[in-house]
């Protein structure tokens, strides 16, 4: 290699290192804007139970940025959290979920609806995090037993005192718990036992492979196994394949959730749909 093109390799690098770093601070403005002009909005994907009816609907979070279109939670909710912004981005999530649980409990075929709703790690171990919640459900009068939290298994690990008396407050008040993208992390099978969860979500990852990998076969049939001893009910996320479908009710899985029931809709979508199914 010439001297030439080892400056010119050196350059090629930190030029890219200065363009992630520029993007990174325009990400970061940007941000902060879109939680001050409430530039986020909800879309949602129902869940059906192994009878074809709809037993719960999860709510997803989108950033309407001006340029870059639709920005899905993956991209940004890392950053909000660095930032300090999840927990004014949370707060709306849960608000916005609270008013739609309000005004569905009056409406023919929405009403018995359970909502689930996203939490993030910071979110939930943040000293306001019980308060936001009860303070969602109060301001909106939605009924907390529809409401479904999704928590995720690092949750439990990264301060499991917490975690516990968060949990038993809110469980008091109606409220359910989910273990989302589950066998995904490292919970101990006796959190399972002690902290007041409801459901397991089984993860996407062993979803997809379900009918060509022997170990993520043996993974969800552990989960849905693993709910049934401990009295949990259990949910499959991302079904896409009538064959993935299969698998998953013979081995006693209740409840689904993937673009083969489901795509993602907005939030008219789903009341004219539900509208029209009931
Ligand atoms: P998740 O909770 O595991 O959500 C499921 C994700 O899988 C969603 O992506 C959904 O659109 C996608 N999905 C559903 N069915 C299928 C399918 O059949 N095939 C495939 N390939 N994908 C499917 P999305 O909306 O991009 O959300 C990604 C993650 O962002 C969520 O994963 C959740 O952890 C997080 N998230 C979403 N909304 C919120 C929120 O309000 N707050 C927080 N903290 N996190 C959120
Ligand atoms: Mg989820
Ligand atoms: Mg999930
Ligand atoms: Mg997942």
């Amino acid at each position: 290699k010439s001297k030439a093109e080892g400056r010119n390799t050196i350059r090629f690098y930190s030029d890219e290192l200065q363009k992630a770093v520029t993007e990174r601070a325009l990400l970061e403005k940007e941000i902060r804007v879109a939680v001050e002009q409430k530039e986020f909005f909800l879309d949602f994907q129902l869940q059906e139970n192994g009878a074809g009816n709809v037993s719960g609907i999860e709510v997803l979070l989108r950033w309407r940025h001006a340029s870059r279109g639709i920005v899905t939670p993956a991209e940004f909710i890392a950053l909000a959290e660095e930032l300090g912004l999840i927990m004014q981005i949370g707060s709306w999530v849960l608000e916005e979920a609270c008013k739609l649980i309000k005004r569905w409990s009056t409406l023919p075929g929405l009403q018995e609806l359970g909502v689930s709703v996203n939490v993030s790690v910071k979110q939930f171990h943040h000293p306001d995090f019980v308060a936001q919640v009860t303070g969602a459900l109060q301001k909106t009068g939605a009924d907390p037993k529809r409401l479904n939290l999704e928590i995720t298994e690092s949750m439990l690990i990264s301060d499991y005192h917490d975690t516990r008396t968060k949990m038993i407050t809110l469980k008091a008040l109606g409220i359910r718990f989910a273990l989302d993208d589950f066998g995904t992390g490292c919970s101990s099978l006796s959190h399972l036992q002690r902290l007041p969860i409801d459901q397991l979500k089984i993860d996407q990852s062993f979803v997809q492979h379900v009918n060509s990998d022997k170990n993520d076969a043996t993974i969800t049939r552990s989960i849905i196994s693993l709910a049934r001893s401990f009295g949990l009910a259990v949910i499959a996320e991302g079904v896409e394949t009538e064959e993935q479908r299969r698998f998953l009710a013979d081995e006693g899985c209740e409840d689904f959730q993937g673009f083969l029931y489901h795509p993602t809709l907005g939030v008219s979508d789903v009341e004219s749909y539900l509208a029209r199914r009931s």
